[in-house]
Order: structure tokens, then C-alpha cells, then sequence
């Protein structure tokens, strides 16, 4: 596959999830491969992969073309955990869709719809049985509750270290502490990348970086039509009105989701206006990141908290033990960056998670490795090829503006 004095066959640069899941697939579907993953960290998974609520939400009537990629995930949990020989610690909990006005009653319709039609369970609960299955929601302020039994939410961490051990364990090579500060491109096509160590050499490279992708895009000319939009949640004190093992539940007219955790409650509030950071000021690390406007998030919190109060009363009461930001990479049409880069031959992306880039980690992953052997992927991916906005440029602030209101369109987990 290789050219003589090539470093390895493909280089994966970025260790999170949708790398480390990318290094999976193309070790089944590239067996003879020689598969390297860069990662300027000391271990898989530390940046946005780790902070994720990692809500695992199958329906998704807004871009249904996602809804494969996420089952996608689901089928990979089962073939890692017989590779492994160990079950991944998934909690099957489903999720409760709550709707309180006539719009957000419509938009349920909309849901069962999609379930019915992409053949995924769906159950009308009457307001008794949903408030039995999550004790802490306002049943007067609920008109139509359905539920999502299949869906799931897991340990981010976990799931990314089961894809790289899986990988590994079928031959990829992890580097971590290898920063790669650019991507060699020769008349068009990837010759490989350079680290501070020297370069590598390698005739497909997969772009996995995450929030960074495009640091290493934009000296080819090439901006990935992406942005990255800070996500956030909270978690509370532990409380009885958590069960450990209650629903996710999603809020469309609160913006908000939400998830056992522990004992207490996560949950998140997209804000009317997302906050959208320019690519080209980030640190090389994010967890911790201070946002200049609201670090501490106190001000989102108080801006979202009357239409959450309205479902969850116990808000004001319980104590707020932490809270979470960090950066998802969104595009304005809230569909994922996949496919090789317009003009470099060789170049695969994996990025523009739109905050569901755990759900949808396995279809990622096969979906990349597909590119990259020559195979027909198993999902239509023109909804999210590179190019499909043409140029752009991702620091200019009407271009990220466009990728921060898609986060804020979003219902679905
Ligand atoms: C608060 C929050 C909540 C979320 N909730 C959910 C959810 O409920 N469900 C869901 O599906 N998703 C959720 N997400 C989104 C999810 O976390 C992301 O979609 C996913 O982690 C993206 O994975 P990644 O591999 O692209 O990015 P990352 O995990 O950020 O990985 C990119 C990696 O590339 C490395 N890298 C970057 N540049 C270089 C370089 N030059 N050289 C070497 N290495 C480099 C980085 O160090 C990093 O490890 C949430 C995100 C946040 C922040």
C-alpha cells in the first residue's frame, strides 16, 4: 500500500474518540495496514471525548442521515466487547422525550415518526408512568411524554480507550506526546505529516484533531466548514429524586437534556446564543477552558433556568456541584465533516461532530476507513462531505456565528 521509505500506511492524527475509533475500523477493514495514531497528549481521550455527557440518542428527526452512523455505534460496543472479552459499561436507560407545549407536542410527533419509519421503539407514557420513571419532572408542565427504551448513554472515556485497545490489540501503533505541527502535502496529494520529532511518512493521513483540525487544515487553503461552539453542563449534589438508573430525558422548549449520573443529575442548557471561539485562539489543551464571556457559566445557567424550573422545580433547590464546558465542533447545517479534503488526495477528514460525536463514533470510524480502503461506505456521506460549502473561512466571525446557531437549533441529545 505503501511507497518505499513511508512510515507507516495511514497516520491518524488526533487520539479521541473518532481517532481512535477511525484506528479500529481501518485495522478490520485494512488488516495488512501498518496504522499509526499521533496524539500530543499522554493518553487517549483527553480533551473533548472525556468531557461529553456521551448521550447515546438513536432518533434524530432533524438529520436523520445521522441516525445509521449512531446505530453504527451501538452494533461496534457489541464487537468490541467480544474482542475484548469484556462488556462496555453502557446504561441502557432510554431516553424520555417531554413536551409541555403544542410546538414541542408537534416536534414528539415528528420523533415517533422517525422511530416508526427507521424501525427504533417509541413508547407514549401516560404522565403518571413518566413521572414514575423520573420522579424529579413536573408532571403540570408535561402534556405528551414519549419514550426512547434503546437509547443509552456510556463513559466517554471508557468507550474511546475500547476502541484504541481494540486497535491495538489488531496491530495500530499509539504515539501519544507527538504534537503534529503541519500535514505534507506534494502536487496535491498527503505525503505525510511533521512532528516536532521530525516527519513521518505516510501516503493517507486521517485528519482526526477535533477542535485543532483546522490548525493543520488551513495551510493547505482548505478551512473545514466547522467551528468550534462551546457545550456545557452541570452536575448536582446527589439527591433521592435521581435515581441511579432513571431516563435521559430531553427538554426541547428548556433547551435542555439531561441524565443520571451517580446518584445526582447532569444536565445541559444550549443557550439561545451559543458562544463560538475562533479555531485559530485555542490552547493545545481545553479541558479547564475559561470562556471570556461567562467562565464560570452562572450567567447561561440563570438565562435557562426559568424554562428549566418549569420541569425540573427541584432546581432551586439541590446544589450545583460542578460545571462542565468545552468545545464541540459545529457546521451550520449541523451535519458532520466526513470525507477526503477537496484538492489533497490522501487527506481523510473525521471532525464537525456537532455534539454527537460519541453517539456516532462506530459510523465515524467505518465510514473513514471506508475512504481509505477504496470500499463503498455503508452510509451515504455526501450530506457531509468537506466541500460541500465551497470555501470558507472558520475564523471569520459570520461563518463560526452560523456553525454557534446550529448547536442552539438543536432538540435532539
Ligand atoms: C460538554 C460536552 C458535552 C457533550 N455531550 C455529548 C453527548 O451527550 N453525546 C455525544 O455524542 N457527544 C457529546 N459531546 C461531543 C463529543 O465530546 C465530541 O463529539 C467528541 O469527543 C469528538 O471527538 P474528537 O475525537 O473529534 O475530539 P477530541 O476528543 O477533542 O480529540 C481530538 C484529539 O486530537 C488531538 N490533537 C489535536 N491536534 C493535534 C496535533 N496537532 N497533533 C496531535 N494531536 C492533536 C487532541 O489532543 C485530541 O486528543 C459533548 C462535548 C462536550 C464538550
Amino acid at each position: 500500500m505503501s511507497p518505499a521509505g513511508a512510515t507507516a500506511d495511514v497516520l491518524v492524527v488526533g487520539g479521541g474518540i473518532l481517532g481512535c475509533s477511525a484506528a479500529w475500523h481501518l485495522t478490520r477493514l485494512c488488516p495488512t495496514a501498518r496504522i499509526v495514531v499521533l496524539e500530543r497528549h499522554g493518553s487517549v481521550a483527553t480533551q473533548a471525548s472525556s468531557q461529553a455527557a456521551a448521550l447515546l440518542t438513536r432518533a434524530r428527526p432533524g438529520a436523520v442521515v445521522v441516525m445509521p452512523l449512531v446505530a453504527r455505534t451501538f452494533a461496534a460496543m457489541d464487537e468490541l466487547a467480544d474482542e475484548l472479552a469484556q462488556p462496555l459499561p453502557l446504561h441502557r436507560n432510554g431516553t424520555l422525550h417531554a413536551a409541555g407545549s403544542a410546538a414541542a407536542v408537534g416536534e414528539q410527533q415528528a420523533l415517533a415518526a422517525t422511530c416508526a419509519e427507521h424501525g427504533l421503539r417509541a413508547e407514549s407514557l401516560d404522565l403518571a408512568e413518566a413521572c414514575r420513571l423520573v420522579p424529579w419532572l413536573n408532571a403540570a408542565a408535561v402534556r405528551s411524554a414519549l419514550l426512547m427504551p434503546d437509547d443509552a448513554f456510556i463513559d466517554p472515556y471508557l468507550l474511546a480507550d475500547a476502541y484504541a485497545r481494540a486497535a491495538r490489540r489488531r496491530g495500530a501503533r499509539f504515539r501519544f506526546g507527538t504534537e503534529v505541527t503541519s500535514i505534507n502535502v506534494e502536487a496535491d496529494r498527503v505525503t505525510g505529516v511533521a512532528t516536532a520529532e521530525g516527519e513521518l511518512h505516510a501516503p493517507v493521513v486521517v485528519l482526526a484533531a477535533g477542535t485543532w483540525a483546522n490548525r493543520l487544515a488551513a495551510p493547505l487553503g482548505a478551512g473545514l466548514p466547522m467551528a468550534p461552539v462551546r457545550s456545557q453542563y452541570w452536575l448536582t449534589e446527589t439527591d433521592p429524586l435521581f435515581p441511579r438508573a432513571h431516563p435521559a430525558v430531553l427538554l426541547p422548549e428548556a433547551r435542555a437534556y439531561t441524565r443520571p449520573e451517580l446518584g445526582a443529575l447532569l444536565f445541559g442548557v444550549r443557550e439561545p446564543a451559543s458562544i463560538s471561539v475562533d479555531p485559530a485562539a485555542l490552547p493545545a489543551d481545553t479541558s479547564g477552558y475559561a470562556f471570556a464571556d461567562d467562565p464560570d457559566g452562572w450567567a447561561s445557567l440563570e438565562e435557562g433556568a426559568p424554562s428549566l424550573r418549569r420541569f425540573l422545580p427541584a432546581l432551586d433547590r439541590v446544589a450545583i456541584r460542578r460545571y462542565v464546558a468545552g468545545f464541540s465542533t459545529y457546521t451550520p447545517d449541523s451535519l458532520f465533516v466526513i470525507g477526503e479534503m477537496p484538492g489533497t488526495r490522501g487527506l481523510f477528514v473525521a471532525s464537525g461532530c456537532c455534539g454527537a460525536g460519541i453517539a456516532a463514533s462506530g459510523g465515524f470510524g467505518e465510514a473513514v476507513a471506508s475512504l481509505v480502503a477504496g470500499e463503498t461506505p455503508p452510509f451515504d456521506l455526501a450530506p457531509f462531505h468537506p466541500g460541500r460549502f465551497g470555501p470558507v473561512d472558520p475564523s471569520a466571525p459570520a461563518f463560526r456565528a452560523s456553525c454557534a446557531a446550529a448547536r442552539s437549533r438543536k432538540t435532539a441529545g
